[in-house]
């Protein structure tokens, strides 16, 4: 970048859809993940900050609509700032962000400022919020058309910018954003200007979240609904017959894990498979990594048994961690996949499998059972005089070496790795927290370290912090991904509910859907 003075900088006006982060454009990433500075609202989900790349600048600007953080001037002056200091900047802004999201005025004083700016549409909340309620907004034979009106003019005002009386019946469906406040005057004035008080109504709350709500009624009845049950903002009015839709096409608020909250504990970097695939379920994956892979405190005996990894008659993983820090050693000191000759190769998991493949190795063994007594199962049953290199964590069980060296075997064990307290710590208040509120659902635990860890972090070293923990944890469905991790849970307190019956990310993600389905979120 020049640093002339004279570099001037860019501004993406992105929407960054309705709330679901997989709701954001392809191009809205990519624009993300170029840009110095991100300048976002509250209506954008945070979570879409993990695209900015490392050091990028990132603004909060936004609050409820009532009390701006910062005033639109104020905002308009930043990003021509940014700009001006030659920076490549994300305006990040909830839905699409030229649907009464400002982004024209911030548009217009970008081209006074001479300064270059592009618009990344979005998905608005307006379509979006009803379609994850199961109301399509035109619908063949229901209705032809829709309006999107702004809601947030209150309708009592002398002069209206809006056309009640042509308004009101001029398109089958009327969505309402921002109109909580005002919705007794909107539905008064839908009323009185020739829209029948039978007309469906349909309230959507946090769209596409996984905290969303929906309220139904008609124009007659929905104010004293709302009133009762203090439906508030964000939320989307949607007005017209497609909302009789709702009971045939809901399909969001049918998964088996909607509305839930779900603790991953695992490493942040191996987490995303699992929180995917429990947002695909609907529920709300809470990150909160108890563990970090590190490398182990001497690793010269890791890199030694790599070398010589084709002296033994085999050789045991036990997780992908495992996998992948050998052969990062194995490529460090110079080897690769043909450093292991004809040594047979057996994986504790169909992911640790999985990672060898990654390797180019096909495993000879890969116990049904996965976990080190089953790996015994499937290794001969006389060992004498075989040597075995068993590479897995330093704080790994004796069970599998102990059983190998009574078979005879000349076993070598060699910590591959070790995991430490991870990032979770930073959010150890927000996690107690929440859990004091009741408003964990669900905490899964993949490995006895995540167990340990996570019970440590909440305080739970002595008798004491244990019985706050288990305290903390009632009303918590604990989740296990095997038999030895809900061991370690059990001695430390905890009251295990669910457990995978297949030791894998899937079957504990199933087993946790199992569990839930058929009983309402609240
Ligand atoms: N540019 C945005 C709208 C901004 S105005 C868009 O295109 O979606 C803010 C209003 O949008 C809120 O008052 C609410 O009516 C609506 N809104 C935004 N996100 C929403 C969501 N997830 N669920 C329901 N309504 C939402």
């Amino acid at each position: 970048m020049k640093r002339d003075g004279t570099a001037k900088g860019k501004v993406y006006l992105i929407g960054a859809g309705p709330g679901d982060p997989g709701l954001l454009t392809l191009k809205g990433k990519a624009c993300l993940e170029s840009a110095d500075a991100v300048v976002y609202d509250r209506l954008a989900n945070d979570r879409l900050l993990a695209y900015a790349k490392p050091g990028a600048e990132l603004i909060y600007v936004g609050k409820e609509s009532s009390r701006h953080a910062m005033k639109q001037e104020e905002i308009n002056a930043l990003l021509v700032k940014l700009a001006r200091e030659g920076k490549v900047v994300a305006r990040l802004k909830g839905g699409d962000p030229f649907v009464f999201g400002r982004g024209g005025e911030e548009a217009e004083t970008l081209r006074r400022a001479g300064l270059a700016f592009e618009v990344v549409p979005g998905v608005t909340s307006a379509i979006a919020a009803p379609a994850y309620a199961g109301i399509p907004v035109t619908h063949r034979g229901v209705a032809s058309s829709f309006a999107v009106i702004t809601g947030h003019e209150d309708p009592q005002k002398a002069v209206s910018a809006i056309n009640w009386e042509k308004l009101a019946t001029a398109a089958d469906t009327l969505v309402f954003l921002m109109g909580m406040e005002n919705l007794p005057g909107i539905v008064a004035q839908l009323v009185a200007h020739g829209r029948p008080a039978r007309t469906p109504v349909a309230l959507v709350r946090w769209g596409t979240t996984t905290d969303q709500g929906v309220l139904t009624g008609t124009l007659s009845d929905i104010v004293e609904r709302a009133e009762a049950e203090q439906f508030g903002s964000p939320a989307v009015i949607v007005v017209g017959e497609v909302v009789n839709l709702r009971p045939a096409l809901s399909w969001f608020e049918e998964k088996p894990l909607f509305g839930r909250r779900v603790v991953v504990t695992r490493a942040r970097a191996q987490a995303s498979k699992l929180s995917e695939r429990l947002a695909e379920l609907g529920a709300e994956a809470w990150e909160f990594p108890a563990i970090r892979v590190a490398p182990p405190e001497d690793e010269r005996p890791l890199r030694q048994a790599a070398v010589q990894v084709g002296t033994y008659d085999w050789v045991i993983f036990t997780s992908a961690n495992g996998v992948e820090a050998f052969f990062a050693a194995l490529q460090a000191e110079g080897g690769d996949a043909r450093s292991f000759g004809g040594t047979r190769v057996a994986a504790i998991g169909s992911e640790t499998a999985e990672a060898l493949a990654r390797q180019g190795i096909r495993a000879d063994a890969v116990p049904e059972e996965f976990r080190a007594e089953g790996i015994l199962a499937a290794l001969p049953a006389d060992l004498q005089g075989k040597r075995i290199l068993v590479a897995r964590a330093a704080e790994a069980r004796q069970v599998l070496p102990a059983e190998l060296r009574r078979r005879g075997a000349e076993v070598d064990e060699v910590a591959a790795y070790r995991t430490i307290i991870g990032e979770g710590q930073g959010r150890v208040e927000e996690l107690r927290h929440l859990l004091e509120a009741g408003e964990v659902d669900a905490v899964t635990f993949t490995s006895s370290s995540t167990v340990k860890n996570l019970v440590s972090l909440l305080g739970g070293e002595s008798e004491e912090g244990r019985a706050e923990v288990r305290r903390l944890f009632s009303g918590v469905t604990v989740a296990s991904i095997g038999p030895i991790t809900t061991k370690t849970a059990r001695e430390l307190g905890l009251n295990v509910q669910v457990e995978a019956a297949e030791y894998t990310i899937a079957g504990l993600v199933e087993a946790l859907a199992g569990h839930f389905q058929g009983r309402a979120a609240v």
